[in-house]
């Protein structure tokens, strides 16, 4: 079957997932960044298929991340409710070991982590040489829900992207890759997405009547991500704005952004003596 170009994903062909990426210092205009958008590939049959190889080798990669122990990877996953957090996870990561995968989610703050700096239980999670951790929402809702509701005084969650961007500077110097993604659904999305909660029995544990409140400040948020994105996208842990009104479009460009990273480290598995022999 002839591949087209534009979705080909491999040695030595890669995507140009740079046009989702938040170039540091720029001027970030949310509704200039189209949900609905897929530059890098117009078949979703095709898509589906690199994403499939792209998982199995991101598994492959993972087993390199472990065996060097030099590197570790965050993953950082960013958006309005439904925006598919979850399920990037769940296909992104489909290739890769449980054993290799940390996945940690962020509620709100319990009275203990609400007793420290907003960081502390972040710094806690983050991952050890050889690891992938994602991060199903994170230090940003520091500056996102917190902002949007008013939980602290603006001058305190102003103060937030310095420290944001000295925190992941520190983390970067350590060895850590840090890659960032804001999951972009349009407000058209988000309401289907929602009904089908509604209207699906097997969907309904996923709702919560909050979701509709939070939904009501749609602009207030849409502000929130364009000061984050804007003011937190670095050339040592970077934004990328994914379009994500379509699932596998999504699934198809953080996974390519992840083993492109992966794959510009230069792993090599360890040399091992293997001098003696295997007694009975
Ligand atoms: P979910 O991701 O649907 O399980 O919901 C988790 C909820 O926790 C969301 O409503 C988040 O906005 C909220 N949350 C996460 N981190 C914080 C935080 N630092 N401060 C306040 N709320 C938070
Ligand atoms: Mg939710």
């Amino acid at each position: 079957m002839q591949v087209k170009a534009d979705c080909a994903w491999g040695e030595n062909q890669r995507m140009k997932t740079n046009v989702h990426r938040i170039e540091p210092g720029s001027k970030v205009r949310i509704e200039d960044l189209d949900p609905d958008a897929t530059p890098l590939c117009d078949d979703k049959s095709e898509g589906k298929e690199r994403s499939a190889r792209i998982a199995e080798r991101l598994g492959e990669l993972q087993e390199l991340l472990y065996a060097e122990h030099r590197h570790n990877i965050l993953i950082v996953l960013q958006g309005m409710d439904t925006s598919g957090k979850d399920g990037t996870v769940r296909h992104v990561m489909s290739g890769v070991s449980p054993a290799g995968v940390r996945v940690v989610s962020f509620k709100r703050p319990t009275p203990s982590e609400l007793d420290h700096d907003f960081l502390w239980r972040v710094h806690a999670k983050t991952p050890g040489n050889g690891e992938i951790a994602v991060f199903n929402r994170s230090h940003y809702e520091d500056v996102l829900v917190v902002r949007v509701h008013g939980l602290v005084d603006e001058k305190v969650w102003r103060k937030r992207y310095e420290q944001i961007n000295a925190f992941e500077k520190t983390l970067t110097a350590g060895g850590t890759i840090i890659l960032k993604f804001f999951l972009n659904i349009s407000k058209d999305e988000q309401r289907k997405r929602l009904q089908a909660r509604i209207d699906d029995p097997t969907k309904h544990w996923k709702f919560e009547h909050g979701d509709i409140e939070e939904r009501k400040l749609w602009d207030d948020y849409m502000k929130a991500y364009e000061d984050m994105l804007e003011k937190t996208s670095t050339k040592h842990a970077p934004w990328y704005a994914i379009p994500s009104d379509a699932k596998w479009y999504r699934n198809l460009v953080i996974g390519a952004v992840v083993v492109e990273t992966l794959e510009s480290l230069g792993m090599e598995y360890p040399k091992v003596d293997l001098s003696g022999e295997v007694v009975e």
